[in-house]
């Protein structure tokens, strides 16, 4: 029986995770870029045979069920270092470390060729340094859903580490739950193409007239956990620091304008998560025990499940560990309640991001954007900030 195929009437359907895609038994899907740099899948006619699975697997398109029973936590690394290399508390690293201390695999997202990010699948310690420290840019799954299921297969244990979209995505694909199976979900507020982040990349290298090796969103060296500061390493060796309220990639990042059209409706936003752990920034932490606070950062720990239960307990040795409120994680974290609110502008953002050079295009495009909060922040000298903070 012919049955439906898959149909992406709005683009704000689809996450572009590749589990239709890797599920078609006659490869008859292709993922294609569209303009703004966005992944989406094209469907060849003539070699489709009507199977439906594509349609019928859809994560976008599946009822999830509500999960009730989690347990929140702030958590911080016992190793100062281990910290101060992530972007919270690098819980990401310690989960990372257990697995494959375990002859586990870790899949996590890394920067491939030319800075552009993708999942990638890791079995051995060093390795995992690829995999540390957020990158805020769309990062493509590749063949990580397939090389799941082959380790799978072979008996070894998983983490798979990626926004929640992917995580859904990847169940989709393997159809069936495996007890070797680990999964982190992030707190996401949205991703933006990494043809943009390129552009950007692009106008930078244009600037310091010097190639860019490495950027690092969350860079802590000359900054403390919240202050969103970019770590940029050239190929001749110098390296260029850059607040995010100062740049026009970073700051267009953090007030939502420039993501892929699914993140304003994500359906992952909210307390219903994906993985067996959820992971984010403890923001507000120090209202509710400024003793816990860190400079290095705390991390938002969610354990959605009993394997996740199991894999923060196997971190005690390593961590200091204390139960929160749901309340106060999602106070200061909307993306726990509900998704990144999309803006007029983000309708026209992208526009000639192919016309224009990318000098033009940023210069026109990505002004800095600044919120009054902000504008205020800057405006009080760092020590005054100081003492508001240790006063509140
Ligand atoms: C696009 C994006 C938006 C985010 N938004 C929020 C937010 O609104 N609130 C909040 O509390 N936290 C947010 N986070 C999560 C936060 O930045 C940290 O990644 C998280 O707290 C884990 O920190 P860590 O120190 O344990 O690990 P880290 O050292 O930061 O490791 C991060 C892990 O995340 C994975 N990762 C990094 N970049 C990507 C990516 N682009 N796509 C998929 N996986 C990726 C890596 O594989 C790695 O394992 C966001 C992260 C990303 C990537």
């Amino acid at each position: 029986m012919e049955r439906k195929r898959l149909e992406i009437k709005n683009k704000s359907d689809c996450t572009g995770c590749r589990a239709c895609e890797k599920l078609c038994s006659v490869n008859c899907i292709k993922m294609v870029e569209d303009k703004e740099g966005f992944i989406f899948p094209e469907i060849d006619e003539e070699k489709c045979i009507h199977c439906g699975i594509c349609r019928d697997r859809c994560p976008e398109r599946k009822e999830r069920k509500a999960n009730q029973e989690f347990t929140i936590y702030g958590m911080k690394s016992k190793e100062i270092s281990v910290s101060q290399k992530s972007t919270s508390a690098g819980i990401a690293y310690l989960l990372s470390r257990q697995v494959i201390k375990n002859k586990g695999v870790v899949v996590g997202c890394a920067y491939l060729e030319k800075l552009i990010p993708g999942q990638i699948r890791v079995d051995s310690i060093e390795e995992i340094e690829k995999l540390r420290g957020s990158k805020y840019v769309f990062s493509d799954t590749k063949d990580t859903y397939q090389e799941v299921k082959q380790d799978l297969a072979e008996n070894r244990e998983v983490l798979y580490l990626g926004t929640p979209c992917q995580i859904g995505g990847l169940y989709a694909f393997l159809g069936k739950p495996s007890p070797l199976l680990y999964t982190v979900d992030i707190v996401c507020h949205g991703v933006p193409s990494s043809k943009l982040f390129l552009n950007y990349i692009d106008d930078l290298e244009n600037k310091y007239k010097e190639k860019i090796i490495d950027y690092q969103f969350r860079n802590k060296d000359k900054a403390e956990w919240g202050e969103f500061c970019a770590k940029i390493v050239l190929a001749n060796g110098k390296v260029n620091y850059r607040k995010a309220d100062n740049d026009p990639y970073y700051s267009h990042f953090l007030t939502g304008t420039t993501y892929r059209d699914c993140c304003y409706e994500c359906q992952y936003a909210s307390m219903n998560r994906v993985g067996d752990i959820t992971l984010g920034d403890f923001w507000g932490i120090e209202q509710y025990d400024s003793h816990f606070y860190s400079p290095q950062g705390v991390s938002l720990v969610i354990c959605n499940s009993e394997k996740g239960k199991k894999m923060i307990q196997e971190l005690e040795e390593d961590t200091l560990v204390k139960v929160f409120e749901e309340a106060q994680a999602v106070r200061k974290n909307a993306n726990l309640v509900r998704p990144t609110k999309r803006e007029k502008i983000r309708d026209t953002i992208y526009e000639g991001i192919d016309e224009l050079s990318s000098q033009e295009y940023i210069k026109k495009k990505l002004k800095v954007q600044m919120s009054p909060k902000q504008i205020i922040k800057r405006i009080i000298p760092k020590k005054m900030k100081k003492i508001v903070k240790k006063w509140i």
